[in-house]
């Protein structure tokens, strides 16, 4: 049985007409499921349906009764919200919308269970696409990845510029973004981090899977900004453009991480050999502005990093930037104090405000040496 709820606090009613009993709720485009039909379209929550689970909980495949394919996310426990706050962020969710955000098309909430129904996204994940977490990867050439890169930099914008309230996504991954029958990506999970309580959420529960993605304002001190996504997404797109995961600590003889790898690259002036072997076709002068791109975004301190608006226009080859500062990225390695902060100082102001700066400031264009400053 299936509940539709249209316009603004009613009551709730399924398809016969029957009333939820004591279910008001704020739900303008949103599927109300009750338990037992997800239940059948998951075969009773079979093992075999499941296809994933991240900190939010776990995520299973299911046929609704329609036919549609959904995926089918059980929130974990701690989503301890009441229904009417549950059902205001859902509405949200639903409510933004844009072809590179994953749809949600609906939600359980019944007595404990806090259920969340997707649009299913045939290619699974870019983690899976790409970096072959899940088997064998999908061949991507240039034009592909150039444009997974794109898209998913437009949905970002989108939940940062254009979204009410704008959304930080706050966990931009390679396993975020997930990718439909015709290769578009589509950002998943996002102001879901609103559902948890701030522990849930907080970095130091779910870095596993974070690692080599987080700011490191955000990992370091809490801070949470728009551009710490932009950071993210400068970590994945120098993952689309290697093929390889920014968690591996496997580059060189010091097992430096992607973002250490490639600044690495960048200062002994070889950058192309950052490039995904499996390419043996690219456009090298574009493939070299991604790249670019990539640094400007994961620059140490926040403040430099540009905007996605800004992001979309230097991908798209509107902005020269030659010429423009750049300053050294900041990477967060949770696992080894020695090496925490690559290339980031933190500052405590006189007012005892701490922020992450950049220690090096160099002109991008010309690929001169900067000091190392990696504590050893
Ligand atoms: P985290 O919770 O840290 O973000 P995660 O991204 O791996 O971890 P989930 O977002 O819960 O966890 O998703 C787990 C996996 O389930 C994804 O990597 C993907 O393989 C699959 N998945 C999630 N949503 C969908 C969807 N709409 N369509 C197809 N597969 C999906």
């Amino acid at each position: 049985m299936t509940f539709s709820c249209f316009g603004s606090f009613r009551q709730c009613k399924d398809n016969r007409g029957t009333q939820v009993q004591g279910l008001e709720i704020a739900t303008n485009n949103v599927r109300l499921f009750s338990y037992n039909s997800l239940r059948s379209a998951t075969e009773n929550f079979h093992p075999s349906k499941k296809i994933g689970g991240g900190g939010f909980g776990v995520v299973y495949k299911g046929v609704l009764r329609d036919g549609r394919t959904v995926a089918i996310k059980c929130l974990s426990a701690e989503s301890k919200q009441g229904t009417s706050e549950f059902l205001t962020e859902i509405n949200m969710i639903s409510n933004t919308r844009h072809p590179n955000l994953v749809q949600l098309i609906g939600c359980c909430v019944e007595g404990v269970h806090r259920i969340l129904v997707y649009e299913y996204l045939e290619n699974n994940s870019l983690a899976s696409a790409l970096l072959g977490s899940k088997g064998k990867p999908v061949p991507l050439n240039w034009t592909k990845r150039a444009a997974i890169c794109l898209g998913t930099a437009s949905g970002l914008a989108f939940l940062h510029e254009e979204a009410q309230p704008p959304i930080v996504h706050r966990d931009i991954k390679a396993s975020n973004v997930l990718i439909d029958e015709n290769l578009h990506p589509k950002i998943g999970d996002f102001g879901l981090a609103k559902l948890f309580p701030d522990n849930i959420t907080h970095v130091s529960t779910r870095v596993a899977g974070t690692i080599g993605y987080l700011a490191p304002e955000y990992a370091l001190l809490g801070q949470l900004t728009k551009k710490a996504d932009v950071y993210s997404f400068g970590v994945l797109i120098l993952e689309i453009v290697s093929g390889s995961s920014s968690s591996n600590a496997a580059f060189g003889e010091d097992l430096l991480i992607l973002v250490e790898w490639a600044w690495k690259l960048r200062e002994e002036g070889r950058l192309l050999d950052l490039v995904d072997p499996e390419l043996t076709e690219y456009p090298e002068a574009e493939v070299l502005r991604f790249i670019k791109v990539a640094f400007f975004c994961i620059q140490s301190a926040y403040n430099q990093r540009p905007n996605m608006k800004q992001v979309i226009e230097m991908l798209s080859k509107e902005v020269k930037l030659n010429g423009k500062l750049l300053t050294k990225p900041g990477v967060y390695r949770p696992h080894s104090s020695k090496r925490s902060s690559y290339g980031s100082n933190i500052t405590t102001s006189s007012k005892g405000k701490k922020s992450v700066t950049s220690t090096n400031t160099t002109d991008f264009h010309s690929f001169q040496s900067v000091s190392e400053v990696v504590p050893r």
